[in-house]
């Protein structure tokens, strides 16, 4: 099987997607939505696409992120983020998907809690739009933030495991691996797991060769 058959073939067989970065997973298309709602920030494609074969250093991984936060950071943005990734992963053939993400405060407003709504409402609207995908979402704690926002966001996801319909899964300890010690999480994720959140560690990722270790237990 070759060329356009087997493309076809792997599109249409039934996947399964476990650790997907929601602002990771944004298409061409989508970003070139957000910058042109946001002229002003003068963001370039190649300042926030790793196209296929490029390499990137992590740093570079860390700084494209930041220029990727700063076209999502009102609710409209993280809705049309939210829907465009589930609507293209099931068009590529996803049948269960696990989104993750860092609740976020931006400066235009938003807080860590209306974060986690919205994407809770991107995914709710996709399955009334009657998509056929089932999707989980982890709130992921980045440990630059230490121990302290780590709580906040243990918090954050205790609360919505109780009200989100089981849409909310878990936690995924994540963020720049030089930084601080993965120790210093023992404490809030001890907490989350008694609250019967289930963990992803998320230990070290190197440009697009994916080094993840990324189990949930
Ligand atoms: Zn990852």
């Amino acid at each position: 099987m070759a060329g356009e058959g087997a493309l076809q073939f792997y599109r249409e067989l039934p996947k399964v997607e476990l650790h997907a970065h929601l602002n990771g997973s944004i298409s061409t298309a989508t970003m070139k939505k957000l910058m042109a709602r946001k002229p002003h920030l003068d963001i370039h494609n190649d300042m926030t696409m790793i196209n296929k074969g490029q390499k990137r250093t992590l740093e570079e991984c860390f700084q494209m992120f930041k220029i990727i936060h700063q076209i999502t950071d009102t609710a409209e943005d993280i809705l049309l983020v939210t829907k465009d990734v589930i609507k293209e992963f099931a068009a590529d053939g996803v049948k269960y998907l696990e989104l993750r993400s860092t609740p976020r405060d931006t400066p235009a407003g938003l807080t860590k809690r209306a974060y986690v709504e919205t994407v809770l409402e991107g995914i709710k609207q996709c399955k009334e739009e009657g998509l056929d995908i089932d999707v989980g979402f982890l709130l992921a704690i980045d440990r630059r933030g230490g121990p302290t926002a780590a709580k906040e966001t243990v918090k954050l996801a205790e609360d919505f495991f109780c009200s989100s319909n089981e849409l909310v899964l878990g936690l995924d300890l994540s963020g720049d691996p030089t930084v601080g010690h993965g120790k210093d999480f023992m404490e809030p994720l001890d907490k989350a797991r008694q609250s019967g959140l289930k963990l992803a560690l998320h230990l070290s990722e190197v440009s697009n060769t994916n080094f993840t270790v990324s189990l949930l237990f």
